[in-house]
């Protein structure tokens, strides 16, 4: 059995939606179909989801929403007319979103992720109905009426261990396929609470892990995941087969066409997946796999950049013999509930690695000043223009001289290394540069190992 995802793009109209559908029918095996809300049609347009939170806000402000309320409906309105359904079912779909302005909420955070929900729930609904009405036997499923439960922040939920025994319990009838909205799962108290944007991978994933299927595929606008990104290197290599752990330093790293975060259920039920493209079906796209009997091609299978970075480097001469150095360091961090993403450390300094989206000025001024008081650097340095780039292979085991090969070529460029930092996997080598030198790191590594 086969767990199938489709992006926003790929439903963003009728047309796009009756591809989808073509490609449900092809394989009997694709029996649980998981949607996110329509996309954007062209680079205009707005995604529902984005239409969504602007709803939301203007009912958070009390300002007047008819207009913003319409441009939704009519999403809906044009993909249901396009497979000519009954008005009664877009009457439906209207009323909907106009009570979700109606309803009572915990708080603006459980109002903003109910109304983002609502962009795949509607649309799951459509597309059975649309299922149905063309003959393919289908049954709508939501996250509440299987148990899929969700922890943490209702904006930026994890899945709750539970939601598995309750996936479990759900029985699959061979001759019907499941529609089930991606996004959002069910707080332990009732109420709706999203994943992080681009999170119905993650639905897909955990329905997978959950329902114990053979593969996961996910349908998205690319031929393959590429080994650079191709904004940066012109027709880069597409990868064909790599490993979940170097597919989530890839990702990490910048490559966003595989939401990160929904490998994790993928690897804890050991399920392949394949990204596919909608439109080209029939190209063998690109395969996650386990690491288990898994043979490099290559030895660099990816470059990937991430340039939203930011870096606070300290140095103390003997740090090394200061006990609770770095723990000081950290309890500051701890106080303002500022997680990092990389420690890279030598004698006498350690250099500490932020995603810019938590920090803001006056955050940074006050961990500073709490770290000077705290641990009295001899030098303290704020870099608030890092970027990190990871070059990731299997095939990078063991090669020894493997990390002089690709930064000497790089300090040919005069490219300024802050950091580079192996992982204890071996698979991946991050480098840490200014964020001006981030794309010529990606280009002349590409050009000498993957070209
Ligand atoms: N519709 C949501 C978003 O735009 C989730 C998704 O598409 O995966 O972020």
């Amino acid at each position: 059995m086969k767990v199938v995802k489709f992006g926003g793009s790929s439903l963003a109209n009728g047309p796009a939606i009756k591809q989808v559908l073509s490609i449900v029918k092809s394989d009997q095996e694709r029996r649980v179909i998981v949607v996110s809300a329509p996309g954007k049609r062209n680079d205009d347009d707005i995604k529902v989801t984005d239409l969504l939170i602007r709803y939301a806000n203007s009912v958070l402000e009390g300002r007047d929403y008819t207009a913003i309320l319409n441009a939704i409906y009519q999403r809906y309105q044009e993909i249901g007319e396009y497979f000519h359904l009954p008005a009664e079912k877009l009457q439906e779909i209207r009323q909907i979103l106009t009570k979700l302005a109606e309803k009572h909420y915990p708080n603006a955070d459980y109002l903003l992720a109910a109304f983002k929900a609502y962009g795949e729930y509607l649309n799951a609904r459509l597309i059975t109905a649309i299922m149905n009405h063309v003959g393919i036997k289908t049954r709508f499923l939501s996250p509440r009426d299987v148990g899929l439960i969700v922890t943490g922040e209702p904006n930026n939920a994890l899945v709750n261990p539970e939601a598995y025994l309750n996936l479990a319990q759900v029985k699959l009838n061979p001759d019907e396929k499941i529609v089930f909205p991606g996004f959002f799962g069910i707080s332990p108290s009732g109420h709706i609470a999203t994943f992080s944007r681009g999170g119905s991978d993650i639905t897909g994933a955990i329905l997978a892990r959950g329902f114990k299927a053979d593969l996961y595929e996910n349908f998205t606008d690319v031929d393959a995941i590429y080994s650079a990104n191709p904004k940066i290197v012109d027709h880069p290599r597409p990868i064909k087969k790599m490993t979940y752990r170097e597919m989530r330093e890839l990702s990490y790293a910048g490559f966003s066409v595989f939401h990160d975060e929904a490998l994790i259920p993928t690897i804890q039920g050991q399920i392949p997946v394949n990204v596919k493209n909608t439109q080209h079906p029939e190209k063998e796209g690109t395969w996650i796999v386990p690491e288990a009997g898994f043979r490099p091609e290559h030895v660099v299978t990816g470059v990937a950049g991430g340039t939203n970075f930011c870096a606070l480097y300290l140095h103390k001469y003997l740090l090394n013999q200061v006990p609770g150095f770095t723990l000081g360091v950290l309890q500051v961090l701890q106080r303002h509930n500022i997680s990092y993403e990389h420690m890279p450390s030598a004698i006498d300094d350690i250099t500490i690695i932020f995603k810019k989206d938590y920090l803001n000025a006056q955050l940074i001024d006050q961990i500073c000043d709490e770290i000077q008081k705290s641990v009295s650097p001899d030098q303290m340095r704020w870099i608030d223009d890092y970027a990190i780039t990871m070059v990731v292979g299997e095939g990078m085991k063991d090669k020894l001289s493997l990390c002089a090969s690709i930064l000497a070529p790089l300090g040919k460029k005069d490219i300024s290394i802050q950091m580079i930092n192996q992982g204890s996997s071996q698979i991946s080598i991050m480098i840490g540069t200014r964020r001006n030198q981030a794309k010529e790191v990606i280009s002349t590594i590409y050009q000498n190992f993957l070209a």
